[in-house]
């Protein structure tokens, strides 16, 4: 049952007749639509235009005419910050519209989405505006030995790399729209967003935003639609530079190959099997608090999420029993009743997949220590879900469950339990919980993962890399990194 009052502007939106956003204005277009679901319900809320292929060219050309105006690329770089300052505040403003609008689309708590997603989209804007005026290359001193006597001033400078495709998953439509959108406008480029069909709608809103914010028509065009009709006609169109996708490693490894027919660069960020590990020494209490964030946060449709927890023997009973008692006692219900803890997940899709993956580990014999069944109703939920009995072989401690399903297994020797951490394809984040530093220090060198959390486990920061190693993906978004990943590096060399 929801206790939000829905705004009058988000209804109004949802409402609307929905197209794409292209060239500063909504173009619509016959033919197909894709349904948005409220996950709490399994009631439409709107339908969205499934782009056709004249529209997406459209947005593409609108996009490389945009660059190569220079209308953004070219300007001042401290105006650049300016209007991205503006747009950063605007969303601020709106940060109750979008937060409604995000909740009733994805199923999440709206307590999350104003406290996290729009919180951490705010603040990620606003340290990426800054980037505008601090993007900088380097001098070199050359030793070039002709022709005899000749000085030469050498320099590299960064360019933006002209139009990005960003795409988008669904568990965190707003967010990760910003991690890609912002990098590209900071630096320059111009910008074609692709949501997840599930949950287009507040990119479409974040781009009339950009309008009203001074942000150019064309600069940052949405196109909706299918992943595999709009996405791959993206990845693969010679006037796009560069891709950004965040989403499943299947895909993630179709639009690399995608991007290479035409040497477009490309980011994956991809999926995980992230293991959190607690030695002996850990503080419990700490650690199954963690286990709760770090595994249920977004109702573990992260892709950084805890999913398979390796303890001491010495604690695992203590910690399995504390972490069953906290998470049976959640209270589930809509996301947009703010008592609920656990929420639907985002589509029947998703929660049949989840309910699969339980009932293997059931097969396989993990024992449920609390939740495994789906709630009667129509919404999408699942319970969530602490299995414990499973051993590093069985499907739920290796494939990724993107669901509120924890596994839990002991284990006796610290060398052994890196090895087992590591034994997996992917390589997203981990999570170490210890006490003791030297361990700690000597530890995490040796775990495979992009990014190692000591005594935390899924907390970002715009400033810090974020990406994956084996197949997590390739580069990093976030800091420098992803300044770097969206530019490209021109050397000039004077004679004089
Ligand atoms: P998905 O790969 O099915 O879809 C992701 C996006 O790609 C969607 O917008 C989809 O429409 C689009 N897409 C689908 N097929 C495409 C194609 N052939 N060409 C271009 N685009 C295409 O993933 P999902 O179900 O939306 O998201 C869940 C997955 O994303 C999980 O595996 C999760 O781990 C991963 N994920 C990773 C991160 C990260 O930062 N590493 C963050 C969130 C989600």
């Amino acid at each position: 049952m929801s206790n939000v009052e829905i705004l009058p502007q988000v209804s109004a939106f949802i409402e609307r007749r929905h197209g794409c956003f292209i060239d500063g204005q909504w173009v619509f277009a016959e033919g197909e639509s894709i349904a948005v679901v409220n996950p709490a319900t399994g009631q439409t809320l709107c339908e969205t235009m499934d782009a056709p292929l004249e529209i997406v060219e459209q947005a593409v050309q609108s996009s490389h005419k945009a660059f190569k105006s220079g209308v953004w690329s070219k300007l001042r770089p401290a105006d650049r910050e300016r209007i991205l300052l503006n747009f950063t505040r605007l969303v601020e403003e709106h940060a109750e519209e979008l937060a409604q609008l995000e909740t009733l689309s994805q199923g999440k708590s709206i307590n999350m989405a104003r406290a996290l997603d729009l919180n951490a989209t705010v603040e990620f804007m606003r340290y990426m505006s800054g980037w505008a005026t601090k993007i900088e290359g380097q001098t070199f001193d050359v030793s070039i030995p002709l022709p005899p006597g000749a000085k030469f001033t050498a320099f590299t400078k960064r360019e933006p790399v002209g139009v990005v495709v960003g795409i988008v998953p669904w568990n965190f439509p707003l967010l990760i729209a910003a991690w890609k959108l912002m990098p590209a406008l900071a630096t320059g480029c111009t910008v074609i967003i692709k949501p997840a069909m599930e949950t287009p709608l507040t990119a479409m809103r974040l781009a009339e935003l950009a309008l009203e914010a001074g942000i150019p028509a064309g600069v940052f065009n949405v196109v909706t639609g299918g992943g595999a009709s709009v996405g791959g006609v993206l990845t693969s169109h010679p006037l796009v530079s560069k891709v950004s996708f965040t989403g499943s490693t299947a895909v993630g490894k179709s639009v690399g190959v995608a991007c290479m027919t035409n040497m477009t660069r490309f980011s994956l960020e991809l999926g995980g099997k992230n293991p959190m590990i607690v030695l002996a020494d850990a503080d419990i209490e700490k650690a199954v608090q963690g286990a709760i964030l770090g595994g249920l946060l977004n109702n573990g449709q992260v892709c950084a999420a805890a999913s398979r927890f390796y303890v001491h023997r010495s604690i695992h009973d203590k910690f399995v029993e504390a972490l069953a008692a906290a998470v049976s006692s959640m209270p589930i219900g809509d996301g947009m009743n703010c008592e609920a803890a656990i929420n639907p997940l985002v589509s029947r899709k998703q929660q049949q997949s989840v309910l699969k993956h339980i009932e293997l580990a059931r097969q396989e014999g993990a024992r449920v220590v609390t939740g495994g069944e789906l709630l009667q109703g129509d919404g999408f939920f699942v319970q969530p879900t602490i299995l414990a009995d499973i051993d590093h072989s069985m499907a739920v401690a290796r494939e990724e469950v993107f669901g509120p399903v924890l596994g839990v297994m002991p284990f006796d020797d610290e060398d052994a339990v890196i090895e087992l951490a590591n034994d997996n394809r992917y390589g997203l984040a981990a999570s170490l919980w210890t006490n003791d530093l030297s361990k700690a220090m000597n530890l995490v060198p040796r775990i495979e993962a992009g990014t190692v959390w000591v005594n935390a486990h899924v907390l970002l920061d715009p400033a810090m890399p974020f990406g994956g190693v084996k197949q997590s993906g390739m580069g990093r978004e976030f800091g420098r990194a992803v300044i770097e990943a969206y530019t490209e590096l021109k050397s000039v060399c004077i004679a004089h």
